[in-house]
């Protein structure tokens, strides 16, 4: 079976060493989030994660959850973990103190999750969707609805869900149908059928909060007639305590490929009392909050399972014993070489661990810039902050659930048949990392998003927000001979990437297709650029500490930064040569032919 160890000394690297800690210590409400904290954090979090919620993954994933007249049971051994992961603060680790929250920041929050999603990824939905309703009712809801569902929430006594998908309505949220009504007492009463709500229904907290999409009745058509409401499965009483239950109810729960002991579950609402959150028809802009955040939290599933198959992967290329070296036998004492000498395994080795690694920095920034815009009291720096984090969310989802995805399809083939057999574990890990492309609005629409909504929004300027400090840091290093395997390929990619992203534009204008027809490429040339950014820098602090390298680590980081350039990097190659040649190929060819 395959065992989990949290990559803690590389996370210590990415948030104290890539990054400067102090930018974030210093935002108001962080300033407790010095070094000296941040360690002992991470390492009780790396204790919870191998030692509680790790052992119960394969078990979760064998007993699934059961629904019986309404209720669901979560895994042996779900509730009481939940219950160490709630009193532990870990809900609540970046929230407001306001309410009951610790108040850390969003960045180190992002590593807490990814080792969550490493070790459990079910257990982890039960938890991240919590963290984002919060986020959703603090930002939009009345100042009533936050003193009364915050502070259980933020706690974990109780949990939250987002509620949009109907049996008519996935990715097209116009076509939903459940409908508001509103009562004398300033309530709303909804009726309708939503499906695939994670934890919708479980065992393992007293109440659960629901965020419902619906239409009032003079709701203009389409996506514009949208309105959100909170709709609790207990009414809770005017002293905040459980009362009557409402009538949002659990009809059955989905079979389904992975995440086996997260329940999928389809609910049914029958005059359910809910209260509006934000403005009536307004509900698209408060349920983006959620989705947001919902988004970078799918990404970081991807990324945890990438770990997680990763390690699995070496442990195994290094124990298994199968053939000779191409270039002469390595241990002769044995009946065979281990894996690990055959190039193609230390192929697919490099690729998932350049993909972890450079992951983990890319997470880790983006969890910076939520800081800052959240926390800055400078409107300007909050601003770039923001405009950086509506750029990299969408990357972030789409690529890091691809290639997490693609990691754990790589375990599999390390183990060969032995991966393909269920006890030996990574096979779960491909099972479970499949849905992280679907949700949350699935890549193809996250490669809309961002050459739609993104590359134009206010001409250009999020793009700009990447573009210039990408070009400013290659000038400002450019001389320096020792970072010239780095810096040369990333600035190639780069200057594809302009091109690209020129030709969207003019073509896109002329001819929407064409940009829909470049999107799923230009989003990977796109995150590829980002990472190949990253890995420049972290080879650049990796070679400015190598003298003080005891345990190899910024050796191999240097060596991992190589394999980037050389390996990964140059994909963007084809992707840019299928973005300039345009879709006429595929929009040209007749719908009968299929
Ligand atoms: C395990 C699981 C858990 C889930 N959890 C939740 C949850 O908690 N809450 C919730 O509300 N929903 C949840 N969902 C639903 C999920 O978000 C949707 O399945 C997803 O958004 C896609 O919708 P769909 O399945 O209806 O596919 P469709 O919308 O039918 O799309 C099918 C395919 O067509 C593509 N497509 C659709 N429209 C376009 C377009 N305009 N342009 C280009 N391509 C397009 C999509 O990218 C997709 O590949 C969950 C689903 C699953 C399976």
């Amino acid at each position: 079976m395959p065992s989990y160890s949290a990559p803690l000394r590389d996370m210590q690297f990415v948030y104290n060493e890539l990054f400067d800690p102090a930018d974030i210590s210093a935002l108001p409400g962080c300033e407790d989030a010095t070094a000296d904290l941040v360690e002992p954090v991470l390492e009780e979090a790396a204790r919870l994660a191998e030692n509680e919620l790790f052992p119960l993954n394969a078990t979760g994933d064998s007993h699934g959850c059961q629904y019986e007249d309404g209720k669901v049971t979560t895994p042996p051994g779900f509730a009481k973990a939940y219950q160490e992961y709630a009193e532990g603060g870990w809900i609540g680790l970046p929230c407001d103190p306001k309410y009951g929250g610790q108040g850390m920041p969003g960045a180190l929050n992002v590593l807490m999750e990814e080792m969550a999603c490493s070790a459990n990824v079910s257990f982890a939905t039960y938890v991240g969707l919590t963290r984002g309703a919060y986020r959703a009712i603090n930002t939009f809801a009345s100042e009533e609805l936050k003193e009364r569902y915050l502070p259980k929430m933020v706690s974990g006594i109780w949990s939250g869900t987002m509620c949009l998908t109907e049996p008519q309505c996935g990715t097209d949220l116009g076509l939903i149908r459940t409908k508001a009504v509103a009562a004398d007492d300033g309530s709303h009463q909804l009726t309708g059928t939503k499906i695939f709500i994670t934890a919708g229904e479980h065992d393992l907290t007293e109440n659960i909060i629901h965020l419902v999409l619906a239409r009032l009745p003079d709701a203009p058509p389409g996506i514009k007639g949208i309105s959100l409401f909170l709709v609790p499965k207990f009414l809770p009483n005017k002293d905040g305590e459980l009362g009557e239950r409402n009538g949002m109810r659990c009809a059955r729960i989905e079979n389904k490929m992975g995440i086996k002991a997260s329940a999928t579950c389809e609910m049914s609402l029958e005059n359910a009392t809910g209260w509006l959150i934000g403005e009536p028809h307004k509900g698209m802009r408060a349920m983006f909050t959620m989705m947001n955040d919902a988004r970078l939290g799918v990404g970081i599933q991807g990324l945890g399972i990438g770990e997680s198959a990763y390690q699995a992967a070496v442990q195994y290329a290094k124990d298994r014993q199968q053939g000779r070296s191409l270039s002469g036998t390595q241990y002769p004492d044995q009946p065979a070489d281990p894996l690990l000498v055959h190039p193609d395994i230390r192929r697919m080795l490099l690729t998932m661990r350049a993909f972890t690694e450079g992951g983990r920095a890319l997470s880790v920034w983006i969890g910076r810039n939520i800081d800052i815009r959240d926390r800055s009291d400078n409107p300007q720096a909050r601003k770039e902050a923001d405009d950086l984090v509506q750029l990299l969310t969408p990357l972030v989802k789409s690529y890091l659930s691809e290639a997490g995805h693609d990691a754990a399809q790589m375990a599999v083939q390390v183990y060969g048949g032995h991966g393909y057999i269920r006890e030996n574990g990574v096979e779960q890990y491909a099972r479970d990392a499949r849905i992280a492309m679907i949700y949350e609005g699935a890549n193809g629409i996250q490669a809309l998003d961002l050459v739609g909504r993104k590359l134009p929004a206010h001409m250009g300027r999020y793009l700009r927000r990447f573009f210039h400090p990408v070009q400013k840091w290659i000038d400002a290093n450019t001389a320096d001979a020792t970072l010239q395997p780095f810096i040369l390929p990333l600035a190639k990619a780069f200057g594809r990437l302009q091109i690209a992203t020129g030709q969207i534009a003019q073509a896109g204008l002329k001819n929407p297709n064409e940009a829909g027809a470049a999107s799923s490429e230009y989003l990977k040339l796109f995150a590829l650029v980002a990472l190949a950014f990253l890995w420049a820098q972290m080879a650049k602090v990796a070679l400015s500490k190598k003298e003080t390298d005891e345990e190899g680590f910024y050796q191999a980081k240097i060596a991992t930064a190589h394999f980037f350039m050389e390996r990964v990097l140059p994909q963007t190659g084809s992707l840019f040569s299928a973005i300039m040649v345009g879709g006429k190929t595929m929009m040209e060819f007749p719908d009968d032919a299929f």
